[in-house]
């Protein structure tokens, strides 16, 4: 079954990796190109991450690089990984093509500058979350005080980017930052978060923040690493992260769910779901749960559904 992945690091780790990694077949990579392939990944996001050792005044240079590796590592050399800078674009991939899409994960790399993030913009970033796990210009990451809410230069942000129809990330943001943008975003989503109420992580969405989010048109896209997924993060099982799945099915229809793989973000891997080639293990469990139609919706019609309704 074709799978829309919403989040992965390739290009962080292709930007810091000391030896040359090529995208299209490094074993090091866990989405890599021949791994996208067999787990048949059709559409796969790139986000732009910029650890927070980088130094503030090199954090927008150090994306632009992320943004030339993606040109010279991901697209130029493999002709059938295709830009995805409009949306309509998606309906017309052919098979054996894979969309490939930029995030930007953080505003921390336009410091106060929304030309930076016009610049970014005119890349061909799609999808931007206003923050990391920490506090920038914008507002709290999830790694902060939940009380504190989203900044006034992050209202300016919020504006830009509903003008542009870019979609609002709220993945990593802390918990005021989420209820602040809930009311102002055209375009939201959580791309890579799973249900709190399985896991208590501040990166997970409660309940009330999935219904607020899905009323307000937006989807929660499910995460594929451990710590998000269960307490004991030893062993943690596709039927753990299928759990996940049918908690948010359960809360808010099938209709508003995704995946977001966080492949080449993570460090630990659920068992049988080690690298993008193990995807349709993940699918096949889904099965047993859901029937096939329901799959279909959350492994790529939910996404391709979503997208329609940006002009
Ligand atoms: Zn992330």
């Amino acid at each position: 079954m074709k799978i829309i992945d919403l989040h992965c690091d390739v290009l962080y780790q292709l930007s810091k990796s000391s030896e040359p990694l090529q995208f299209s077949l490094a074993p090091q990579l866990q989405a890599s190109k021949d791994k996208l392939q067999s787990g048949h990944v059709i559409v796969q996001n790139f986000a732009i991450f910029i650890s927070e050792h980088v130094p503030p005044a090199e954090k927008f240079t150090e994306a632009m690089r992320q943004i030339e590796l993606f040109h010279t590592n991901v697209l130029q050399p493999n002709p059938e990984i295709i830009h995805i800078t409009d949306w309509k674009q998606l309906e017309s991939l052919r098979e054996g093509q894979i969309g490939a899409f930029l995030s930007l994960e953080g505003c921390d790399a336009i410091g106060e500058d929304l030309f930076k993030l016009q610049a970014l913009i005119n890349a061909g970033v799609k999808l931007v979350g206003l923050t990391w796990n920490y506090e920038n210009s914008v507002a709290y990451g999830a790694e902060e005080a939940p009380d504190k809410g989203l900044k006034p230069f992050g209202k300016e942000v919020v504006k830009l980017l509903n003008e542009k129809d870019i979609i609002i990330d709220v993945s990593h943001l802390n918990e005021q930052g989420f209820w602040d943008v809930i009311p102002l975003a055209k375009h939201i989503l959580a791309s890579h978060s799973n249900a709190r109420a399985l896991c208590d992580h501040t990166r997970n969405l409660t309940d009330d923040q999935v219904r607020a989010l899905v009323k307000n048109g937006g989807h929660i896209h499910v995460v594929y690493y451990p710590p998000f997924i269960k307490k004991d993060t030893e062993n943690v099982t596709l039927m753990d992260l299928a759990g996940h799945v049918k908690h948010l099915a359960d809360l808010v229809g099938v209709e508003h769910l995704g995946l977001g793989s966080d492949f080449d973000g993570i460090y630990k891997t659920v068992v049988g779901l080690q690298n993008a080639a193990q995807s349709q293990n993940l699918i096949a469990t889904l099965l047993e749960q859901f029937s096939t139609e329901e799959v279909e919706k959350i492994a790529n019609r939910n996404f391709l559904d979503y997208v329609k309704n940006i002009e």
